[in-house]
C-alpha cells in the first residue's frame, strides 16, 4: 500500500461500499490544536485506516493514528519525546436514535450537510485526548527529579498548614 497524505474530509459511506483503506500521514504542523499542547512542533501522525460496512450493516472508520510529541515534564521542567498512540472506530450516525442503537464498540460521530466528516479533526480530537494533562518523564530513570515523589510532598505540605484540632482544646483547658 502506497502512503499518501490522508484526507481532511471523507464520505464514510462512499469510503465504506468501496471498501477504501488508507495507510498514510497527516502532517504535523497542520494539527493547530494538538501542537499548542507541545513544546515543539509535533511530528507527523501515521494513520492508518480502514472503511467498511459490518455484518449488521453500519457503516465503519476503523484505524490507528501515531505521533510523537515534544512534552516538557512537569517534575524536572525539561522537554521529552514520547509517543502517543491511538485506536479509533467511529460510525456515522444521522439522529439520536442510531446513536442509541451503536453497539459500544463504535463511537458516533456527526457528518456535515453533505455527509462527510473531517477526519483530520477527528483523529487530533483522540490524540488531544489522549495526550497526558500533566505530562511527565514515564521512565523514572530519564527524569532528572530521580524518583522523588514531588506530589506527595505537597500534599503533605499543605497537610502540615491546617490547625491541629487539639490546640483548641489545649486553649480552653489552660483556662
Ligand atoms: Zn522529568
Amino acid at each position: 500500500m502506497q502512503t499518501v497524505k490522508i484526507p481532511v474530509s471523507i464520505d464514510p459511506s462512499r469510503a465504506a461500499t468501496s471498501g477504501l483503506s488508507y495507510k498514510g500521514i497527516i502532517p504535523g504542523p497542520q494539527l493547530k490544536r494538538l501542537r499548542e499542547l507541545c513544546a515543539g512542533d509535533c511530528s507527523d501522525v501515521t494513520v492508518s485506516l480502514e472503511c467498511g460496512v459490518d455484518l449488521q450493516g453500519i457503516v465503519y472508520l476503523k484505524g490507528k493514528a501515531v505521533t510523537e510529541l515534544t512534552l516538557i515534564c512537569q517534575r524536572c521542567m525539561t522537554q521529552y519525546n514520547t509517543e502517543v498512540t491511538v485506536e479509533f472506530c467511529f460510525s456515522p450516525c444521522k439522529t439520536e436514535a442510531e446513536i442509541d442503537e451503536l453497539p459500544d464498540a463504535y463511537d458516533p460521530i456527526e457528518c456535515n450537510e453533505i455527509g462527510e466528516v473531517r477526519l483530520h479533526q477527528l483523529i487530533e480530537d483522540e490524540l488531544i485526548v489522549a495526550t497526558p494533562t500533566i505530562p511527565k518523564h514515564e521512565n523514572v530513570v530519564e527524569c532528572s527529579m530521580g524518583s522523588q515523589d514531588v506530589s506527595v510532598g505537597e500534599i503533605e505540605a499543605a497537610q502540615e498548614e491546617r490547625p491541629n484540632p487539639f490546640a483548641v482544646l489545649q486553649k480552653l483547658k489552660s483556662k
